[in-house]
């Protein structure tokens, strides 16, 4: 089918299904660019909390229809791709994770938004890349705090905010992956190039950069500066709304270690298409299912977040 059709027959199927699209930043732009609504994993879970209609897709990963589906179990909630899972919510495992709570019973559990269900039903609070270091800091002073799954993030959260969280080790196989000596090549080609980088990179990197935030704080960053040119050290899929809104400026995906790629894309968020958009929209598959037991414990933790970023207008 044309792309023109495809497009013409989500439009169709919205309106008959009272459907809501919600695309994270790292998906295709041909996604973005037909979604309601686009945003990180805060403003999406934000979103699904508002909204009205009947149904959502999540154009993302699992994760993320996950959490929409424990936020609004009244809707029924979809992703285009089943499989399109991520490697740092899986670098936990739910038993591991009960043996390193019960090792420390005293320890309050903060927990990444890019967790499984089950991983958030044993957490106390949940945070994103783009609330994490305002929520652990408005935490009492003596609190203990264990923080998973991704120790990049978690160290930049203690570097900013003086804690000592005990860190589990994951990390994201995009973020992880990014050549510092690629990057200086980079700088050298365009001096006057402003390095952006997500908080799930390694320290090495954060500490050559001129900005480290989650998505949304990188493109509020460069639209407000007055520079035209930058180097952008996360998914490369947030270049599409960086050029749209910026159209007078450029931006440079930061390269990864292989070689033989200009950009670092993630092979779980790349999974989706605007055709299986389609598909799923008309056969209402595949389904995001929760057991109501597992979401009970799992929606405290996010409302918890949920209801800290809106006292603080994160
Ligand atoms: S970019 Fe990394 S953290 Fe985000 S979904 Fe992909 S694997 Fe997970």
């Amino acid at each position: 089918m044309e792309k023109s059709e495809i497009i013409k027959n989500i439009n169709t199927l919205r309106k008959e299904k009272n459907a809501i699209i919600l695309s994270h930043f790292y998906q295709d732009g041909d996604i973005q660019d037909i979604a309601d609504f686009i945003g990180d994993s805060l403003a999406l879970a934000q979103w699904a909390a508002k909204t009205t209609a009947d149904i959502i897709v999540l154009c993302g990963v699992h994760f993320m229809g996950e959490t929409a589906k424990i936020i609004c179990p009244e809707k029924r909630v979809f992703i285009p791709d089943i499989k399109a899972g991520c490697s740092l919510a899986d670098s936990c495992a739910v038993e591991e994770f009960q043996q390193f709570i019960d090792e420390h019973p005293d320890y309050t559990v903060v927990s990444y938004i890019n967790t499984s269900a089950a991983i958030k039903a044993l957490s106390d609070i949940i945070v994103t890349s783009a609330n994490a270091a305002k929520i652990i800091a408005s935490l009492p002073e003596d609190e203990k705090i264990i923080f998973v799954p991704d120790k990049n993030l978690g160290d930049y959260v203690n570097k900013q905010t003086g804690k000592n969280m005990l860190l589990w080790n994951g990390a994201c196989h995009v973020h992880q992956q990014f050549s510092i000596e690629r990057i200086l090549e980079l700088k050298q080609q365009y001096p006057d190039a402003l390095l952006l980088t997500h908080p799930e990179c390694p320290a090495n990197l954060r500490e050559i950069s001129d900005h480290v935030g989650s998505t949304s704080s990188m493109l509020k960053f460069s639209k407000n500066s007055d520079k035209k040119q930058f180097i952008v050290a996360t998914e490369a899929g947030i270049l599409h709304q960086m050029k749209k809104e910026n159209p007078d400026k450029k931006f440079i995906p930061a390269p990864p270690k292989d070689s033989a790629n200009t950009c670092n894309e993630c092979v779980f968020m790349r999974m989706n298409t605007l055709e299986k958009l389609y598909l799923c929209l008309k056969n209402e598959t595949p389904e995001i299912f929760i057991d109501e037991e597992t979401r009970l414990k799992a929606v405290r933790p996010i409302k918890k977040m949920l209801e800290i970023s809106s006292k603080y207008g994160l």
